[in-house]
């Protein structure tokens, strides 16, 4: 990803480093106990299993309090007028990671966590999170579905891990899930978007808007089948910009989720970025 964002030379982009948070933020999304076992200290070869895909090191609770901080810190950042937006490449992911249970290559949930922040420290009345990783966001919307003025919209591959994310799943109206097939391809994920996920945002009328994105998607990913092309991921992040020009000042963040093949990764964060950047997608 870093490689390619700077082969590409986006103008304006400003790389930025990733500030661990402070712990006791972590609380408004998990409980205390959960925020105590990921920061346990480990042995430098010790290994801790969160479950059956989910190992950590001794350095994952350092990446992921500077995971959850990179959001935060990109918040501030947008709310100060310093940037238009932002991109945050992180891992850990955040998205499967429930209040109370971390799972899935998630320890804690970064865009939840961000939400909440933005809420507590700005006061903002109503916050969106889009999610077009091809995977369900769980925790995100166990985090979010009995409060109405969280929003949470996701296009995942359906069947799928983690199993939740049905088209009925809509929580006090505040959710929006859009399960498509394998081999969907890039002509149903559009029409997901526009169709379904992009007015039920707009209907929402966010004050800010994170995004879940994941490029697990892409044809040449290896861990689901949904066939999206790079091109999908700069013209949906046009869509969300142009939304959140019309609605909330462009204020926006965004946070890496998944994707596994490197290159489509590294592809596909170049269109995302270049878009969030004001670029015209192809
Ligand atoms: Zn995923």
């Amino acid at each position: 990803m870093l490689d390619g964002l700077e082969q590409a030379g986006i103008a304006g982009l400003e790389p930025r480093d990733a500030p661990g948070i402070d712990p006791a933020l972590l609380e408004l999304v998990h409980p205390s106990t959960l925020v105590d076992h990921v920061l346990a200290p480990m042995g430098d070869d010790e290994r801790r299993w969160i479950d059956g895909d989910t190992v950590m090191s001794a350095g994952s609770a350092e990446a992921a309090l500077r995971a959850a901080g990179a959001v935060c810190d990109a918040i501030d950042s947008v709310m100060a007028g310093d940037v238009d937006n932002a991109f945050c490449a992180v891992r850990p992911p955040g998205h499967h990671a429930e209040p109370g249970r971390a799972m899935g290559f998630c320890l804690f949930n970064n865009v939840a966590v961000g939400a909440l922040y933005a809420r507590e420290t700005y006061g903002l009345g109503r916050i969106a999170v889009v999610d077009f990783d091809v995977h369900h966001g769980n925790g995100t919307q166990a985090a979010f579905e009995s409060d109405g003025d969280l929003f949470y919209a996701s296009t995942h591959q359906w069947p799928l891990y983690p199993g939740t994310g049905a088209a009925g799943e809509t929580g006090v109206g505040n959710i929006c899930n859009v399960p498509l097939a394998p081999g969907s391809g890039s002509r149903a994920f559009r029409r997901a978007m526009s169709e379904t996920v992009l007015p039920a945002l707009e209907a929402f009328r966010p004050d800010m808007i994170l995004l879940s994105a994941g490029f697990d998607a892409h044809n040449d990913d290896p861990l689901a089948g949904l066939e999206f092309r790079t091109e999908d991921y700069g013209w949906v992040t046009a869509q969300l910009v142009r939304i959140a020009e019309g609605l909330c000042g462009g204020r926006m963040v965004s946070a890496l989720e998944g994707g596994y093949d490197l290159q489509a990764l590294a592809d596909s964060v170049v269109a995302h970025v270049g878009a969030l950047a004001g670029a015209d997608p192809a």
